[in-house]
């Protein structure tokens, strides 16, 4: 008597999710193809702050999951005021701290920062931190773009790293940045700062040592 074998019905993975030829074919299958009509959905790319990968995401969306790790991403922008407690705000959106708020060890992952109040803690922006107010930073400070204002002295505590650096006002402590670093007219840098490309314009003060 000839075996019958049937053939399996459930593809066999051990995430339990479908392989990637077969989940691919699938979704080919049932994606509407309307050539011209289709409709775009305005995205845009985000890095996700929990695995550091980068995913697509619409535009308008408040929050989406990471493609590749799945964590909860947040997109909204986050109002820090006076009197607030809340000290770790992870999100993709930009953050404003407004001014008369006083906060240490505030810990912040997201996109655009601005600083009006005097806070603490640790800076983590893919986009462009900005200090409005002058205070001393006890954490780590890492974003693209770090911004210090005209009449703000701002005290690093632990360091920070960036890629491009302004100075309108007054910025001590040790300093990393990977392209260039610009001491305005009236400003100052004092510290040790590694860079490649530090500029200081006419009337701009850098007193320190470069390590290169
Ligand atoms: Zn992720």
């Amino acid at each position: 008597m000839p075996e019958f074998k049937t053939e399996p019905i459930v593809v066999p993975s051990d995430s339990g999710l479908l392989p990637a030829g077969e989940r691919d074919r699938r979704v080919a299958l049932t994606s509407f193809r309307g050539g011209d009509s289709r409709v775009q959905v305005p995205t845009r790319e985000v890095i996700c702050y929990e695995c550091g990968s980068k995913s697509r995401v619409p535009s308008a969306a408040l929050s989406a999951n990471c493609i590749h790790c799945h964590a909860h991403l947040n997109m909204a922008d986050v109002e820090i005021r006076p009197g607030s407690r809340r000290l770790t705000v992870r999100t993709l959106g930009d953050v404003h701290v407004q001014p008369d708020t006083v906060l240490s060890h505030l810990s912040v992952v997201c996109r655009h920062m601005e600083v009006e109040g005097r806070v603490s803690g640790s800076f983590r922006c893919s986009g462009t931190l900005r200090f409005c107010e002058s205070t001393r930073v006890g954490g780590t400070i890492s974003a693209r773009r770090l911004v210090v204002d005209k009449g703000v002295q701002l005290e690093l505590g632990s360091g920070a790293a960036a890629e491009e650096v302004e100075v309108y006002g007054q910025l001590s402590g040790i300093l990393q940045a990977k392209k260039k670093v610009t001491v305005y007219r009236g400003a100052v840098l004092e510290g040790n700062c590694k860079c490649p490309d530090i500029e200081v314009r006419p009337g701009g003060r850098y007193v320190g040592n470069d390590s290169y």
